[in-house]
């Protein structure tokens, strides 16, 4: 993803552009999936069955589902990654993010239970660190 000078926003702010394939390692993992589907559906003995439009097993085309993340992907190194382990921005105390940003890489499965645990963890954490300062000052 990346900022494109040439498309601006009303206020004049670069708009998100997005540059997408799929990688060699990528398309290894694609043919794994592949084949495990087809071995879960022989042992279990159904037909996969394909359409004029799809066949047995397919991708959803990039783009249609929505699932946007690593905007502000997690990390431990900062020249790699936005946030640390507790999703507070590399080197900013006190300024954390608690959305889909912060997952690294994602799927096409539903992504919002993993997201809303990490948000929950977040609080703890941020808590836990009051609460610890708190204590300190006693
Ligand atoms: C049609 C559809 C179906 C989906 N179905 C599922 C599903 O079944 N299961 C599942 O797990 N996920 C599903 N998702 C994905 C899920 O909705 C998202 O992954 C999730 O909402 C992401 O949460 P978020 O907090 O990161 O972002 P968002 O929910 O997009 O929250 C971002 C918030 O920031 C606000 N905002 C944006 N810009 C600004 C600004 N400048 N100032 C202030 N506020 C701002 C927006 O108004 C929005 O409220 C679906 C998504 C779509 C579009």
């Amino acid at each position: 993803m990346y900022l494109d000078d040439r498309r601006k926003d009303a206020f004049g702010v670069p708009e998100i552009q997005v540059r997408f394939s799929y990688s060699t390692a990528d398309w290894a993992v694609i043919d794994e999936m592949r084949k495990a589907v087809d071995k879960v559906a022989s042992t279990m003995q159904a037909l996969l069955t394909p359409t004029d439009d799809l066949p047995a097993v397919c991708l959803v085309p990039p783009g249609a589902d929505y699932h946007e993340a690593g905007t502000c992907r997690m990390g431990i190194d900062s020249s790699t990654s936005v946030v640390d382990r507790n999703c507070q921005i590399h080197g900013i105390s006190g300024l954390y993010v608690a959305d889909n940003s912060v997952l690294p890489t994602t799927g096409a499965a539903n992504p919002t239970l993993t997201t809303v645990a990490l948000a929950i963890r977040t609080a703890d954490h941020i808590a836990g660190t009051f609460a610890g300062e708190a204590n300190s000052h006693r």
